[in-house]
């Protein structure tokens, strides 16, 4: 197939405007290094609100999205990974190149910012426009709220055709978090005890993983009565509504005097992230996946951590490196084992908007959109 510039469509978001705008764009053809890949589905994450509300500094106007998958359509001429017709699972990009990647920690590749958080690519170009300029593309590699996305080879992941694809997005952001936080940050042992607040697709997912990593307890809190019963069936064994108890944390130590051997935020709520804290026990782990705004300092305290030995853990992507994790997942999803699907609502790429609503309402978990 010929290299060429095609037009596609996007959910285009502008500075101070509350709705996303969906909108056809101009894509040029792939660069030497880029991979034009046709999305099936993309997955709704928190993260893309957060760029579109102005809280991650991104030149507007912007295309945001960053769970896709499809199949590639066009390829730059330097790339071997992939030809037209494979199917992808996209996740975020690494350089490939630093003492990070090269340690297979893609996650904390020493360039990551650059490459997913600036809205163009590294020659300042953008491969995206409208009839007035370039609009932002490249959030995470990719800007997949559209019909098309311009990708590279660290971002993309050859999987099977016959997987369905248009679900299989969520695996590259919110549901390798989640699980890997478990199983790859924590790195947590068998027979352990874990909490874990939030029962969005990360925490969600955390709790999968904790059934994968044969945890005995897996607490789970979340306000949320059908995402609480989703828990129960992958895996939680205690669901505690917060609104339903005085205080957290001192309920979850009348029933686990001794604490929690982890814990992991997925809300990005201090007070929250507080009784977590609260809640470990000796040598506990505090694994940190849900933002909070800049400025805001760790739970607990400093003579707290000494006395007990606790660590608190940042964890970006759950440590994925998803050449390799992604895959594993994908052979757990067809073993039974991670069944995301059912944590899945599909809207049209056109009906975003109202995706936006009811994920935040608690309609929908993870929604995913289909261009
Ligand atoms: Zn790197
Ligand atoms: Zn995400």
């Amino acid at each position: 197939m010929n290299k060429s510039k095609i037009n596609m469509h996007a959910a285009v978001a502008y500075e101070g405007v509350e709705d996303f705008q969906y909108e056809t764009l101009t894509m040029e053809a792939p660069q030497d290094n880029e991979v034009l890949v046709k999305i099936f589905g993309v997955g709704l994450c928190h993260t893309d609100l957060l760029g579109k509300n102005g809280m991650i500094p991104y030149p507007f106007p912007a295309v945001f999205g960053h769970e896709g998958a499809g199949i590639v359509e066009q390829v730059g001429k330097s790339v071997k990974k992939v030809k037209p017709g494979d199917a992808v699972v996209l996740s975020f990009r690494s350089c490939s190149y630093c003492d990070r990647c090269e340690d297979a920690e893609p996650a904390y590749c020493r360039n990551l910012l650059e490459l997913n958080f600036t809205g163009r690519r590294e020659d300042g170009s953008s491969a995206l426009s409208n009839d007035k300029g370039p609009v932002s593309s490249n959030f995470f590699g990719q800007s997949s709220f559209a019909t098309h996305a311009m990708c590279y080879e660290s971002n993309i992941v050859k999987v099977d055709n016959n997987l369905p694809l248009q679900i299989m997005g969520a695996l590259g952001c919110g549901i390798q978090t989640g699980v890997g936080a478990v199983t790859r940050s924590l790195a947590v042992s068998k027979g352990s005890s874990i909490l874990i607040t939030g029962g969005g697709t990360v925490g969600l997912s955390a709790v999968m993983g904790a059934a994968l990593a044969e945890c005995e307890t897996v607490i789970l809190v979340e306000p949320n009565a059908d995402r609480r019963e989703l828990a129960a069936s992958f895996g939680a064994t205690l669901c505690i509504d917060p609104n339903k108890v005085e205080n957290v944390s001192a309920h979850i130590r009348s029933q686990f005097p001794l604490g929690v051997d982890y814990a992991i935020d997925a809300t990005g709520i201090p007070a929250v992230q507080q009784s977590a804290f609260e809640c470990l026990g000796s040598k506990g782990t505090l694994g940190l996946v849900g933002v909070t705004p800049p400025g805001v300092s760790p739970p607990g305290s400093i003579f707290e951590m000494i006395n007990a030995g606790i660590t608190i853990k940042g964890i970006m992507e759950g440590d994925s490196e998803p050449d390799t994790f992604i895959p594993e997942l994908i052979e757990y999803f067809k073993a039974g084992l991670l069944p995301f699907d059912k944590m899945v609502s599909t809207y049209k790429l056109c009906d975003i908007n109202q995706a936006v609503t009811d994920q935040h309402n608690g309609h929908a978990i993870k929604a995913i959109l289909i261009p």
